[in-house]
């Protein structure tokens, strides 16, 4: 079993709402080895796709994305949820995110000056569950005709629609730790159901 698997089951918390709560080793502080480990595996999967940046939204998918970035020796780049005084609305991409655990609808933006038409991106997200996050990372690649090579996800709800949607954009997914249920406080992994 995978240390991620591991530390869910040990430290990860169910909340209402299908809300799985990983603070003390994904959200708030942050367990080192959780995170090589997760890069490894981002790395392992997608390391033929020529990968000019890496993507993701704050704020926590900036660990996971921050380290296979660096790993690649390229930049990553973070949708930011407030607006730069810096930044005016000609020189961005922004698009409407719905949070499914805020239960409120932000509209995201990059700076078009770093995401250009040759860029091929990987995005990468701590927690697929809807797919509102990835697919508004989506758009923002697609608002600036460059190529999403893959969505790389650390902890899968699977039984809520994020997969469908983003597989049905002709995306490739990849997910560390797959979710069947949150049902009863009982974490159940898709491998685990048979
Ligand atoms: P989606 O946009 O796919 O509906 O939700 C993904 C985002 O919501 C992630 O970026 C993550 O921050 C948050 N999220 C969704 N479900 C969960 C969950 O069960 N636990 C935690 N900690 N975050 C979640």
């Amino acid at each position: 079993m995978s240390y991620l698997k591991e530390k869910i089951l040990k430290d990860g918390v169910v909340l209402d709402g299908n809300v799985l709560k990983v603070d003390s080793f994904l959200n708030h502080q942050i367990d080192p080895v959780v995170l090589k480990e997760i890069s490894n595996e981002f790395i392992e999967y997608f390391k033929d796709k020529e990968i000019t940046k890496v993507m993701t939204i704050e704020a926590s998918g900036i660990a996971p994305a921050i380290l296979v970035a660096s790993h690649l020796n390229i930049p990553m780049l973070f949708a930011k949820k407030t607006e730069p005084s810096t930044l005016s609305n000609e020189d961005q991409f922004s698009t409407n995110v719905h949070s499914y655990t805020k239960n409120k609808t932000s509209r995201v933006l990059v700076s078009k000056q770093y995401l250009t038409p040759d860029d091929k991106v990987l995005i990468i997200d701590d927690f697929l569950a809807n797919g509102e996050a990835a697919l508004g990372l989506i758009d923002l690649v697609e608002q600036a005709k460059a190529e999403v090579v893959g969505v790389g996800i650390c902890v899968e709800k699977s039984f809520q629609p994020g997969r469908a949607k983003i597989e049905d954009k002709g995306v490739d997914i990849f997910s560390i730790c797959r979710i069947a249920s949150l049902e009863n406080n009982k974490i159940t992994f898709v491998e685990d159901e048979h």
